[in-house]
């Protein structure tokens, strides 16, 4: 298998009667997945969105998302899944900038795109669902028609499939090319070496906790389906459901990132009974503190492998395997090291590696890494420099090679596995009349990992709450980038080039990373 139309196509040909997908109750086998992506191929190729297009996915997790990426799949279009707690501004900045012929979009977010759609200089088709399969007329009636099989499949490793937008350093988001082979590179490292520990096997049921916007969650669902194994799509992850379907549907395996398992954790009369059924869990998109490591050590009670990866790298090219989950070891605080046929360096502000020990930027070689940044040919030179990928975080090698992140060169804050860059923040606060300057740190927060805080510098003679300031962000910014915490200073402390000191500010919250 080395694309993702060979692996539906595999799976209906050998285990045609396999659950593939399940959502709230309904179930999609391989073979219906495979029959109904080539029905929405031929759809999408009827609509003129073939070869190289966009094709936005405006929803949350069903089994229509993963039927439209085996469908984009399969006719060499792009899919771009838009993450739906962006505000409207943001949701038209990624239809603007993909250039998407087509919106595949839920009900709930039917007025946002209506909205959106007058101000795109070229107006994409919207297709409605409705996030219940049998029940989403529009998707449904848009596809009927057109036959089930007989699709001329055009998809190479190096093709692109997907198009994941995260937040960019002037504020922006940026659209990351994935192709094919970000989602098959590092399983075939694991096997070629024997080092299967993730070990996938024929009844695995997966838990899929991460939306399909983030990179990890498609990852993570494209793993379960090149091995064949059932996913279990949760439209929303909240600790309460995530608990209950693991212990009603025997779910054995899924990925998570750390304030996932935390809440999980801390959900009320939850002990190890509720995760017999658990076989190995993988967390990684933040750091996580010994305290919860161990934690998930004694309760889920299963094997745990640590994963580091950027959007940019085509998730994981870390690994902290669960042979070093021993309470005590020092390892317990790396990263993870990396998969064999993945390079990693540490480098000084010239691009100088660096000796064991010594702090600098990780940069990483992988063979899953993207193809570009969408139109941005600069900022894609700027990050796969000298054929490294600089991912704009600290840490150290120790001698045996594993990785040690001790924070982050970018500025992102990481809440709860989304990723806030400061500079984002900032200019929407300065749209404010009474704000003068704005400064915008993570700092550390015991149920998400870390919040968002927000430094102010009001006008002379003018005034803002807090209150305000919320209020005047909403609708220009998804929600959990919105500040919840303000403090109102005098001066911002800035380099002599203008540059605000993070560092500065940050240093009263933060003393050693935990
Ligand atoms: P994203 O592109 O949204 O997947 O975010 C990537 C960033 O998440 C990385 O650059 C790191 O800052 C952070 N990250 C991912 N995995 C880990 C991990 N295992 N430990 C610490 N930070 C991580």
């Amino acid at each position: 298998l080395t694309t993702a139309a060979d692996t539906v196509a595999f799976h209906a040909t050998h285990h045609a009667r396999r659950t593939a997908v399940s959502c709230e109750g309904r179930e999609v086998t391989y073979e219906q997945l495979h029959r109904e992506s080539n029905r929405s191929a031929r759809a999408l190729l009827a609509a003129g969105a073939g070869r190289g297009s966009r094709v936005a996915y405006l929803g949350k997790e069903s089994e229509d998302y993963y039927e439209i990426f085996f469908a984009c799949a399969k006719t060499g279009a792009v899919l771009v899944p838009v993450n739906w707690r962006l505000s409207p501004g943001e949701v038209e900045h990624i239809l603007r900038d993909s250039g998407a012929a087509l919106v595949f979009v839920e009900r709930e977010y039917e007025e946002m795109a209506a909205r959106i759609r007058p101000e795109l200089p070229a107006l994409p088709e919207i297709v409605g669902l409705d996030g219940r399969s049998g029940r989403g007329k529009g998707f449904r009636e848009w596809k009927a028609g057109h036959p089930d099989h007989g699709l001329a499949v055009e998809a190479a490793p190096d093709d692109p499939v997907t198009q994941i937008y995260t937040s960019g350093t002037t504020g922006l988001p940026k659209g990351v090319v994935l192709a094919h082979r970000s989602f098959f590179a590092i399983r075939d490292l694991l096997a070629e070496h024997g080092l299967d520990w993730i070990d996938w096997r024929p009844g695995d049921v997966s838990l899929i906790s991460i939306p399909g916007f983030h990179v990890a969650g498609i990852w993570w669902a494209m793993q379960a389906f090149n091995a064949g194994a059932t996913s279990v799509a949760m439209r929303m992850f909240t600790p309460h459901d995530a608990v209950r379907l693991i212990r009603e549907l025997g779910v054995t395996t899924t990925l998570a990132v750390p304030s996932m398992l935390q809440m999980m954790l801390a959900e009320r009369g939850v002990g190890p009974a509720d995760f017999e059924s658990l076989r190995l869990v993988t967390y990684g998109g933040s750091p996580i503190s010994e305290t919860l490591m161990l934690q998930c050590m004694e309760v889920l009670d299963c094997r745990l492998g640590q994963l580091y990866g950027l959007t940019e790298s085509g998730n994981t090219a870390l690994c902290l395997p669960p042979s070093d989950h021993r309470p005590g070891s020092p390892r317990l605080r790396a990263a993870g090291r990396p998969y064999p046929g993945v390079s990693v360096q540490v480098v000084d502000e010239k691009g100088n590696a660096l000796e064991p020990g010594a702090v600098g930027e990780i940069c990483l070689r992988t063979p899953a890494v993207m193809l570009e940044y969408w139109n941005m040919k600069e900022a894609t030179e700027e990050t796969l420099a000298d054929g490294w990928l600089h991912t704009g975080d600290a840490g150290y090698l120790d001698e045996d090679g594993y990785v040690y992140v001790c924070d982050r060169l970018k500025d992102t804050v990481i809440v709860a596995g989304e990723n806030v860059y400061p500079a984002e923040v900032e200019n929407a606060l300065c749209t404010h009349p009474a704000v003068a300057e704005a400064a915008v740190i993570g700092v550390p927060d015991e149920r998400w990992g870390e919040a968002v805080r927000a430094f102010v510098v009001l006008r002379p003679e003018m005034s803002a709450t807090p209150r305000e300031l919320k209020l005047h962000l909403q609708g220009r910014l998804a929600d959990f980038k919105s500040p919840s915490g303000y403090e109102f200073i005098e001066r911002i402390p800035r380099n002599p080039s203008g540059k605000i000191l993070r560092r500065e500010i940050r240093k009263d919250f933060w003393t050693e990373r935990d």
